[in-house]
């Protein structure tokens, strides 16, 4: 399982790496766009604290087959770990058509959990970042979605919010 997160079964942080460096290769020599997205859960800890880590352990599973759905068969959705998801959306034709995506994402999110005997809702935030205007590289990208996902929460969750960073750190080419 070492391109896979064991409880969701999607692929983990390392596998998204790889597939995000491929793309960007791709992306390069093919003059696309791409969009790449962080999203996470709001107040999930709330959820364990007061359901209890199973309920917690299979949200985390439900939420990534519900993320899955709003997908293409060629975007890739990995576990980073906790209650932080990417999405590599490969393929897009303009910023808008991402947009939509994480809207209809965050809107499916807010819709009713079953679990056990428990019915609840919970809320979550998207970061989103485009190649190639928030970065070149896998890390600037990366980096660029995540900023925009903290916006996001300051800005009082529930919300995408598009970056407005561009990574040119060098280093992490
Ligand atoms: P925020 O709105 O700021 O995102 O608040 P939050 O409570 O969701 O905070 P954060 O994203 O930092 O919390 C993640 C929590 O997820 C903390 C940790 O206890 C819990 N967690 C991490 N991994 C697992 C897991 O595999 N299963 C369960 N049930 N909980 C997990
Ligand atoms: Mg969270």
């Amino acid at each position: 399982m070492a391109y896979h997160d064991a409880l969701t079964d999607l692929p983990n942080r390392r596998l998204f790496k790889e597939r995000l460096s491929q793309a960007i290769k791709e992306a390069e020599s093919e003059h696309r766009m791409m969009a790449v997205m962080y999203l996470d859960m709001d107040k999930f800890k709330h959820i364990n604290d007061t359901l209890g880590h199973d309920v917690g352990d299979e949200l985390l599973m439900q939420f990534g087959k519900r993320v899955k759905r709003n997908l293409r068969q060629s975007d890739i959705l990995a576990r980073q770990g906790g209650d932080e998801f990417t999405i590599l959306l490969p393929y897009i034709e303009h910023k808008q058509e991402a947009i939509q995506v994480a809207e209809r994402i965050l809107h499916s999110l807010q819709e009713p959990w079953q679990i056990g005997n428990h019915t609840f809702h919970t809320t979550s935030s998207i970061g989103l970042a485009f190649y190639s205007e928030n970065g070149l590289t896998r890390n600037q990208l990366m980096k660029s979605a995540d900023a925009a996902l903290y916006e996001a929460k300051s800005n009082g969750r529930n919300n995408v919010k598009l970056a407005s960073t561009y990574f040119s750190d060098k280093s992490s080419l």
